[in-house]
């Protein structure tokens, strides 16, 4: 049996599935984080399956998560459907109930948060409301695991006797005879096509496009069914969207008045309205922003990540020496030797040496993610946002693109418009990835080690002034138009939960050991190879006779300019096209470096200026092979994706160029 969990933005459906399936999938105080529909089967019941849909307010083909939706419940026909409901915004989430019941799809109800409305006297009348709606409904509170048993009871119950919703005439007055006439004219068009007549009429009475198109019905029938609409719309004296918005929330208000006792204003909300007197202040939330990010960015490098990731060097370190007195020992071949510890440890040894700095660095984005703290810079950054022609919701993606830019370009699926999404995917590499971080990491501590969260820092900001900068250019040029209105709930301050953030921190971990023993492990292999033989294929002690030397020093003159030439810091711009960290991996190899003693060779490759150039360049230039692929996926052309990884990279040769240069003459 297969159910569909539906429910608003925030109303904890992540929660809910992560709890019944055991899985772990991502779940966030901020509205858009479920892009795509996910599938997991309900721990002890594997004929149990659930599917997890984005957040949704209503089933009007706005967006691309309420057509996902609304396809996935008609098309595939769930056994039944769990509607999430946050009961302490129990009138605002009806209104997708009361959209929902029209599928005549059998359905519970699970009322979640019962444990914020009980802790703020709160109450809710479960039977009263369930006569009124005519479904089961089952209170639950998804975090703290009450009802889950009951709720998968009443939902396998439902499912299997196909108890359909008992009532679905909600209607009244003019709507009421608009919805009953159009029913009646479209039933047969609707039977067809496997569409709730009932759902149908809604939805034409509304004006839904997509809907009149599937159904297929004669001009003349359609003409009718304007003239109904019309004659509703003089009645009522209202347009046709709104006369069905105020039906619902008129039977919603009855039916609640009747039976919630609301909960007035909760602790959470007060201390919400607090807080938020600050962080969204018109003048302050700006600087509080920064505020926040420096001291997320100085515990990271300056108090904790950094000892941390010494510690990891360290060991590395003593582990790679034990493991070559074994090889000494035991008489094992040089060249296999030399693999094994220059290239293997050397490089895959390198970019794990800085997973504690990214862990903690996302230990601090995590829980500011889940206070709903982000949700608010989301909100803050609307207003500038649409200076370069995009909502507040593109910030969501963006935020993303410091993660890894390619689930940050599948987010943009979020967004309603086609322009607004192809301007967001050209924007989120210019949000520096978290695979720069190794690279940013080395670089500041060997050259900027007293400033090395502020140097850090501005790279960030560096890299969004410039992308407001491109975003300018492009809104004027290639991506004309306007963004799409922007509304977001902002939900209260929540005290982030310990087990998301732990869960999410062993994700991002795990991620980049995975990538750190395939593509990086790889890369390295390939890079040790090619250094160490000639063209001929001689094996070389020297490096800089091999035939990766030859191709490094002929790009080595495109880099000049820059300040960096040598052949080692060119070739690891290249295999940072594989992925980023594999910019460190192979200067360690080239350069013979253990992990300890790199910092101390870099001096020889840059001078200070030339290594922030190089940072700059790191910063800018094209994505990595897999976030191009999915640019090329998302924005469905090439010609879209080679646009971008051209003008990145002539981008960041110029900005590189340009801070070279300019330093020079200054200093
Ligand atoms: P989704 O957007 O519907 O997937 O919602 P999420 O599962 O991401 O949850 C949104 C927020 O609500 C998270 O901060 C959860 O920790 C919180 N939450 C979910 N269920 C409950 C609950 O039963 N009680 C309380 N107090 N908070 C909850
Ligand atoms: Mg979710």
């Amino acid at each position: 049996m297969i159910f569909a969990l539906v429910g608003n933005q925030n109303s904890g459906k992540t929660t809910l599935f992560n709890q019944l399936t055991g899985s772990n999938q991502r779940v966030g105080n901020f509205p858009g984080v479920t892009v795509e529909q996910k599938v997991g089967s309900i721990t002890g019941r594997a004929d149990l399956s659930i599917v997890d849909l984005p957040g949704i307010y209503s089933l009007s083909p706005y967006s691309s998560e309420e057509i996902v939706t609304r396809d996935f419940l008609l098309k595939q026909k769930p056994d039944g459907i769990i509607n999430i409901v946050d009961a302490t915004n129990i009138e605002r989430n009806l209104y997708l109930t009361l959209q929902l019941i029209e599928l005549q799809i059998p359905m519970v109800l699970a009322l979640n948060m019962m444990d914020e409305v009980q802790a703020n006297n709160g109450s809710i009348d479960i039977i009263g409301l369930r006569e009124i709606l005519g479904i089961p409904i089952v209170p639950i509170s998804a975090t703290k695991k009450h009802g889950l048993t009951e709720l998968v009871e009443q939902a396998v119950e439902t499912a299997q006797n196909r108890k359909k919703p008992e009532h679905n005439d909600f209607c009244t007055g003019a709507v009421h005879r608009a919805i009953h006439a159009i029913t009646h004219l479209i039933e047969d068009h609707a039977g067809r096509q496997g569409i709730p007549a009932r759902f149908a009429a809604s939805k034409l009475v509304e004006g839904d496009d997509p809907m009149l198109e599937c159904l297929q019905l004669s001009a003349h029938e359609a003409e009718s069914i304007e003239h109904a609409v019309k004659e509703m719309e003089s009645e009522l004296t209202t347009d046709r969207e709104a006369a069905l918005a105020d039906m619902r929330y008129q039977f919603i208000e009855d039916a609640c008045g009747k039976c919630v006792v609301k909960v007035k204003e909760s602790r959470e909300y007060r201390r919400s309205v607090k807080l938020d007197s600050i962080l969204t202040h018109k003048f302050l939330a700006f600087p509080a922003f920064l505020g926040i990010m420096f001291g997320v960015f100085w515990l990271t490098f300056g108090v904790i990540g950094t000892p941390l990731s010494e510690l990891t060097e360290w060991g590395i370190e003593e582990l790679s020496g034990v493991i070559e007195g074994l090889f000494e020992s035991f008489g094992l071949n040089d060249i296999l030797q030399a693999l094994i510890i220059d290239g293997i440890f050397a490089g895959v040894g390198a970019v794990i040496s800085f997973i504690p700095i990214i862990i903690t660095l996302f230990f601090f984005l995590s829980m500011l993610e889940d206070s709903g703290y982000m949700a608010r810079v989301a909100y803050v950054m609307d207003k500038p946002l649409r200076k370069i022609g995009l909502s507040g919701r593109s910030f969501v993606p963006m935020l993303m693109g410091f993660g890894c830019t390619v689930p940050a370009v599948m987010a943009t699926r979020t967004l309603a418009s086609e322009r607004d999404r192809k301007l967001t995917i050209f924007l989120t590499p210019f949000m520096s990835c978290s695979a720069k971080i190794p690279i940013y990491a080395l670089i500041t501590a060997a050259f900027f080690p007293r400033h090395q969260a502020l140097v850090m820092i501005s790279l960030y900001m560096i890299g969004i002034l410039l992308g407001v900068l491109s975003g300018l250019l492009m809104k004027k040029n290639v991506y004309k138009g306007v963004p799409v209105p922007f509304v977001m709930e902002l939900p209260n301050y929540r005290f982030p939960s310990i087990k998301t953030v732990l869960l999410l921190l062993w994700d991002k971990a795990k991620d980049f050991i995975q990538r750190a023993c395939t593509i990086i492990f790889i890369a390295t292999v390939a890079i040790w190879f090619l250094q160490s033989f000639d063209i001929r294929f001689n094996y070389v002690t020297d490096s800089a006779e091999s035939m990766l030397a030859i191709i490094g020093q002929g790009l080595g003159v495109i880099f000049s300019p820059l300040g960096f030439s040598d052949w080692r810091v060119s070739t690891g711009l290249i295999t940072g096209f594989l992925a980023k960290e594999a910019v460190i991996s192979t200067l360690a190899v080239l350069t013979g470096a253990s992990i300890t003693e790199l910092g101390d060779i870099l001096h020889t490759l840059f001078s200070p200026l030339a290594a922030f150039s190089f940072l700059i360049f790191t910063l800018l230039y094209t994505p990595c092979v897999a976030a191009v692929a999915a640019v090329r996926r998302e924005i469905g052309s090439l010609r879209g994706m080679l646009f971008i990884v051209i003008y990145q990279t002539a981008f960041a040769w110029l900005v590189a160029f340009l801070v070279y240069q300019i330093g020079s003459l200054l200093g």
